[in-house]
């Protein structure tokens, strides 16, 4: 047996099975680059469960040529943190679109302001074509077609198209909750339509979690040591049948975090049958550098550099404001 290097497109598939699990974390990279872009309209259309198509149109700084060539490589962002300690844009690892181009389609069409016109580049399966004139008033959109067409394998590892369209919707919600400021629409094939115009957050948490959430509520606000958690958490008679309606943030960025989801069940442990799940939306804010979001690919879960703190401040805030509304652990019981 002889030890050989992969080719560079061997290394490029690899890498993007790690950044693009499943079409929803496509839709996932393309907005949060949207938001980077500061985007005050964000547009995505997906059909036959985001793997036919995932379009996303923004209104953000766009690219100039010279940039998009090089977006589409690995290892390629504007977004260099020096360190990874402190960073606030959402993404900073330049391999999304390298990735996404590896296993799809992808095209993109850009106009930066310092352009005459707009410029648009193709990437098949990890083949970058040279760039092409377009016709764009501004901004970025990006297409991804025949998601997985270059790994079969991955793609039969899809749910269904039901399944993957409602998990782009969920990953949609999660992003537009921690961005009120930014006007998001998301239509196509794979569902009814919805809108959610700019507002304020608390606009934004109705529009997503519906009314009777707003009335069914109780606000949150608690700091300790540097660390606030401020938000709308459920009155323990408010409770889902499972955690899609637990919207969690960090630093504004949306997150499926054990310690947090933990955290929220013991707020309720007393109040809840273990069985159901409270509805809510909690924003945690902190120090970057007591957080490192650099631990997973999809960066969907962060790690604290005091965990205790974290889960101490979320465990006591809800309890104190459960126990403040008059609720009692005996009125739904707990087992
Ligand atoms: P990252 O977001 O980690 O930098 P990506 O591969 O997602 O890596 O994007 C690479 C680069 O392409 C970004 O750093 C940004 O400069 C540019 N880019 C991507 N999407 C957009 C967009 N919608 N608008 C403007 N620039 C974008
Ligand atoms: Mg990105």
């Amino acid at each position: 047996m002889s030890i050989r290097r992969l080719s560079e497109d061997m290394i490029n598939r690899i890498a993007a099975g790690e950044v693009v699990e499943r079409p929803a974390s496509v839709v996932k990279e393309l907005v949060e680059n949207a938001i980077d872009a500061g985007a005050r309209r964000i547009e995505v259309v997906t059909a036959g469960g985001g793997i036919g198509l995932i379009r996303v149109a923004d209104d953000g700084s766009g690219m100039v040529r010279a940039d998009l060539e090089l977006a589409v490589e690995r290892h390629a962002t504007s977004k260099l943190a020096e360190d990874l300690l402190d960073i606030r844009t959402l993404g900073f690892r330049g391999e999304a679109l390298a990735s996404i181009g590896a296993v799809a389609r992808l095209s993109i069409a850009s106009r930066h302001a310092d352009e005459p016109h707009g410029w648009e580049i193709a990437v098949e399966g990890g083949r970058i074509a040279a760039p092409k004139p377009a016709a764009l008033s501004g901004g970025t959109r990006v297409e991804v077609r025949d998601l997985f067409f270059a790994t079969p394998a991955r793609l039969k590892f899809m749910k269904g198209e039901r399944a993957e369209a409602s998990a782009i919707t969920d990953v949609v919600r999660r992003l537009a909750m921690a961005h009120p400021e930014v006007r998001f629409s998301l239509s196509g094939s794979d569902r009814a339509g919805a809108e959610f115009p700019v507002g304020s957050r608390e606009a934004r948490i109705a529009a997503l979690l519906g009314e009777d959430f707003g009335d069914n509520a109780i606000p949150i606000d608690a700091a300790r040591e540097g660390v606030r958690l401020s938000g709308l958490a459920g009155l323990p008679t408010f409770h889902r049948a499972n955690s899609l309606q637990q919207f969690l943030f960090v630093n504004g960025r949306p997150v499926r975090d054990k310690l947090l989801m933990g955290a929220l069940r013991a707020g309720y442990m007393d109040v809840m049958s273990r069985d159901r799940f409270p509805v809510a939306a909690l924003f945690l804010e902190l120090d970057p550098h007591e957080v490192d979001v650099n631990v997973h690919p999809t960066k969907a879960d962060v790690r604290f550099r005091d965990p205790g703190l974290v889960r101490g401040l979320i465990v006591g805030a809800l309890r104190q404001a459960i126990l403040a509304s008059g609720h009692r652990a005996t009125s739904t019981g707990s087992t």
